[in-house]
């Protein structure tokens, strides 16, 4: 069986940004790397956004990029500007298409269906597939979204809803996403964070149905893409392995409080690339420890006071913009994150973090 100097097991987000990181930097002329890859097609699957508070490799597969969002609970509404750091959204299909080509020209990066066809005895082994140990407390941020057209302009495609509250909340936070990619083209998603519960999964269909229809208003439209996924609101199970690094959502690179995930990926990369030659003694890349704990304290909260949660995302938004960004974006400084802080209500901050 064949062997290789890396292997990437899941060629996903994060497997795919590394290897394009390596084969830009010329870290694959003389090095030979095989990508583990179930799926035999690569098609549009996910919508990555982010605020652009970091460069990255792939500004060509930007879909559409806004400078203004809005969030809202009933009977309220935020309007705010990012000009300083643009709210980007990544077409999948584009992304997949684009590092492909690039890898193809390169004989010694090879594909695999399953890591049964290789020998990783003497490989150094970027794994993205996670092993996520759930129990009763696990958390999700669960969605679905339909890419809708409209008959008619209908959206202000100039502005995007981050969180639109004013909706049925069970006893779980719950809110509508809004991209507009056109006047007439959105994608709507329903969002639940929660645990994974059947019910609300069921019925993702008709809670978008009902919000186009009688929220929107808008009766005359087509679907053209859904998408459907579920991010993990808890770390996964890391073993720390001489000649392994776990990398993407495997590899903890997902902020619990956000679910935000592709930026901390493309750093992930970045870092990776940069110590690749001496990779089997690098530090292994995390996020700030600071994070974590927040992102903690943050969750503890959510699943105590799903109620109250509107109105903290809200209050959130009432420090400078730039500062939200910054601080959900893992870019804050301890100024930044005390002004975020000292807005949130602080007496069940206190007891999360007393863990009462
Ligand atoms: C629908 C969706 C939308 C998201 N939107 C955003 C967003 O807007 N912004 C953001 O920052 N984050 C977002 N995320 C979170 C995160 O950015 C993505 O999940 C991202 O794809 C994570 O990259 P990854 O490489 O860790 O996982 P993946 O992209 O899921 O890649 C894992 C790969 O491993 C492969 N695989 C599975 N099993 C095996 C196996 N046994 N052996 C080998 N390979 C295997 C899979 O086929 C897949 O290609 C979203 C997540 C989902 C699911």
């Amino acid at each position: 069986m064949k062997e290789f100097d890396y292997v990437i097991i899941g060629g996903g987000c994060a497997g795919l940004s590394l290897a394009y990181e390596l084969e830009t930097y010329k870290k694959l002329e003389n090095k030979t790397l095989a990508i583990i890859e179930p799926r035999n097609e690569y098609k549009r699957d996910k919508t990555w956004s982010f605020w652009k508070i970091i460069s990255h490799n792939f500004d060509d597969c930007v879909k559409k990029s806004w400078e203004n969002f809005s969030i809202n609970i009933p009977s309220k509404t935020k309007h705010l500007e990012c000009y300083s750091f643009p709210y980007q959204t990544i077409d999948s299909g584009l992304f997949y298409k684009k590092i492909i080509n690039k890898l193809k020209a390169n004989k010694n990066i090879i594909f695999y269906n399953s890591i049964k066809e290789i020998n990783l005895k003497n490989s150094f082994i970027f794994n993205s597939v996670p092993t996520l140990k759930t129990d009763n407390d696990s958390f999700w941020q669960h969605f679905c979204g339909l890419e809708i057209e409209t008959k008619n302009n209908f959206f202000d495609d100039d502005i995007i809803n981050l969180m639109d509250f004013d909706c049925e909340q069970r006893e779980s936070v719950h809110f509508f996403y809004t991209l507009p990619y056109a006047k007439n083209k959105a994608l709507v998603e329903t969002t639940w964070l929660s645990k994974m519960n059947d019910d609300l999964e069921k019925n993702y269909d008709i809670q978008i149905k009902n919000y186009i229809e009688n929220h929107l208003n808008i009766k005359d439209y087509k679907i053209n893409y859904k998408e459907e996924g579920a991010i993990p609101l808890f770390n996964p199970t890391i073993i720390k392995e001489k000649n392994k690094i776990n990398i993407g959502t495997a590899g903890g690179m997902t902020r619990l409080s956000t679910g935000y995930t592709f930026l901390n990926i493309q750093e992930q990369s970045k870092y990776i690339r940069e110590n690749i030659d001496n990779i089997t003694n690098a530090k292994v890349f995390e996020m700030k420890k600071k994070y974590k704990f927040l992102d903690k304290i943050f969750l503890s909260v959510l699943k105590k006071n799903p109620k109250k949660m509107p109105n903290i995302f809200f209050k959130m938004f009432d420090s400078r913009t730039d500062t939200v960004i910054k601080f959900l974006s893992n870019k804050s400084n301890i100024i930044e994150d005390l002004s975020i802080i000292l807005k949130m209500p602080k007496w069940i901050f206190i007891k999360a973090l007393l863990g009462k």
